[in-house]
């Protein structure tokens, strides 16, 4: 990957696709009037053409996520994230990971392969958890982990509520590595969980 430049002292804030796929994800679910009216309805209407150029502020994203959640319910909001997180992690495959990378990633031995990769996502995972913490096991059975993930801080949910990181980690692991994994969010802070735990897994068909 691309370096992006580290700030020494992390200050909360996260890239901007965060949003900008959010707000994509809203277009291509609803339609450009029904996006457009959903952040009329949360009284964020500017996003409608948002197009950050620079790093923002996570509590920007956390909050967008928390109204979508309000005014679109739980079901809904699933599949806006679930759509974002994979568009970011497309955006973030084209435009910050060279092919060759890519290829490389493929050929491996999987476990190799994965270790590569989480290692890379481990030194960006700043621009994406902002203030929370990455972290990842490969063992057996792989586990990722979020540690005050921003789509679950401040949230009681019945059931795991990052489906944002869930699909964007999906898209890293089936694309990079092997089409047939799958990431499943399995413990959630917003479940009462100590930290939010994502299972890889793998998929027959
Ligand atoms: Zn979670």
């Amino acid at each position: 990957m691309n370096a992006i430049d580290t700030p020494a002292v992390h200050s909360g804030r996260i890239g901007p696709n965060a949003i900008i796929q959010t707000v994509q994800a809203l277009r291509e679910l609803y339609g450009a009037a029904g996006a457009a009216e959903v952040l009329a309805r949360i009284g964020k209407p500017e996003l409608r053409d948002a197009r950050p150029a620079s790093m923002i502020d996570e509590r920007d994203f956390a909050e967008l996520y928390h109204d979508l959640l309000q005014t679109l319910g739980r079901a809904a909001t699933d599949r806006v994230m679930a759509r974002a997180g994979a568009l970011t992690s497309q955006y973030v495959m084209r435009r910050r990971i060279p092919r060759p990378v890519h290829w490389l990633l493929r050929a491996l031995p999987r476990r190799l392969g994965m270790r590569l990769l989480l290692d890379a996502i481990s030194r960006h995972a700043w621009t994406f958890a902002g203030s929370g913490r990455f972290s990842y096991q490969i063992g057996r059975a792989p586990v990722l982990a979020l540690d005050n993930c921003l789509t679950a801080r401040d949230l009681a949910a019945d059931a795991p509520a990052c489906a944002f990181y869930q699909a964007a980690f999906q898209g890293f692991l089936a694309t990079l590595i092997d089409r047939r994994l799958r990431v499943e969010e399995v413990r959630c802070l917003a479940c009462g969980a100590a930290r939010c735990e994502f299972r890889v897994i793998e998929v027959t068909r």
